[in-house]
């Protein structure tokens, strides 16, 4: 029987935390942290994490608005848009809800965002700095992930890690972190022969997959720590679910992470963590 990470919890820790700094900060620059949100359709899934990070903010005290468009905006207003965001003193963070619709070049919006300002940390740059081990922003999922196996007092130096999922947002970040801290470091994606053997060698399994119950509790070594980052909808209750099937694996795991209520508000919360540094690294240049 494991613990389950209560995600909402060490979010909110953090969160109240970065709410006391930001009140510092106020006091000391004369003015606080500003996020700017930009997104464009109605797609329910958008709407609600940018619902989601706009309401962090403000609890947090960060400065925030989010710029709604229509579907129909062209690339070309879309990157207009940024360049004056870009350009704004009083801006700190910038961050485009992904995706975007299928006429705009996603890429070239990631790489428009001044680098300063890129708290999703998507930037090529910032991608290329933390692949680099130079400063860099944090992309705000594999931060979040990192800080809940802290959470859990585990010392992750050393430890089997086994990463299901190879994307630049979720997957390879979140390895890379790992292996800054010093994880030995597997892989594994829809190519893997064999997933569960692979799975099993873990003592800390993240899977960052979209496809409910893909990781089942035989494919879980007892113990292990799992983080669960998948969200998706469970066709048997219509509810949230994750890519672990969770009743049976917590009973298998040391630790695990319940969908909804795990990665989601860390993600969230270093997106708060993202913005004041930035606002941070502004202030004190
Ligand atoms: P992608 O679709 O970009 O990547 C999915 C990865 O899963 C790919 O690397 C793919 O392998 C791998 N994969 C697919 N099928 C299998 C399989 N049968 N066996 C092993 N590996 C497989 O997704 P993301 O990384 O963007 O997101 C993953 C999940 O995490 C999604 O559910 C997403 O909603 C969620 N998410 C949650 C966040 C949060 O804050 N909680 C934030 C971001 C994402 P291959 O490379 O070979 O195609």
């Amino acid at each position: 029987m494991s613990e389950i990470i209560n995600g909402k919890e060490v979010a909110k820790a953090l969160r109240d935390s970065l709410a006391a700094e930001v009140v510092e900060l106020g006091a000391k620059y004369g003015r606080t942290p500003n996020l700017v949100v930009i997104l464009v359709g109605e797609d329910p899934g958008s709407v609600s994490y940018v619902t989601g990070k706009a309401k962090a903010a403000t609890e947090v005290g960060i400065r925030n608005k989010t710029l709604r468009y229509p579907e129909t905006i062209t690339e070309e207003e879309l990157l207009a848009i940024i360049a004056e965001l870009n350009g704004d003193e009083d801006i700190d963070g910038i961050l485009v809800q992904l995706p975007l619709p299928k006429h705009i070049d996603e890429q070239k919006v990631i790489d428009a965002i001044a680098v300063e300002k890129d708290v999703d940390a998507f930037h090529p740059s910032n991608v290329a700095n933390l692949w680099l081990k130079k400063p860099c922003t944090q992309p705000c999922t594999p931060k979040g992930i990192i800080k809940l196996l802290k959470e859990t007092g585990m010392e992750i130096e050393g430890k089997e890690a086994v990463v299901v999922g190879r994307s630049n947002i979720v997957g390879l970040p979140v390895a890379k972190l790992l292996l800054d801290n010093n994880a030995t470091v597997t892989i594994a994606h829809s190519r893997t022969h064999n997933l569960g053997e692979v799975t099993r060698r873990a003592d800390i399994l993240v899977v960052a997959i979209g496809r409910e119950r893909l990781v089942t509790a035989d494919m879980i070594k007892p113990g292990a720590v799992v983080i669960d980052v998948g969200v998706n909808r469970d066709s048997r209750t219509g509810k949230l679910c994750g890519d672990v099937d969770f009743e049976p694996s917590k009973e298998v795991a040391g630790y695990i992470t319940p969908v909804p209520g795990g990665v989601g508000p860390m993600t969230i919360a270093c997106l708060m963590e993202n913005t004041v540094e930035s606002f941070k690294r502004k202030v004190t240049k």
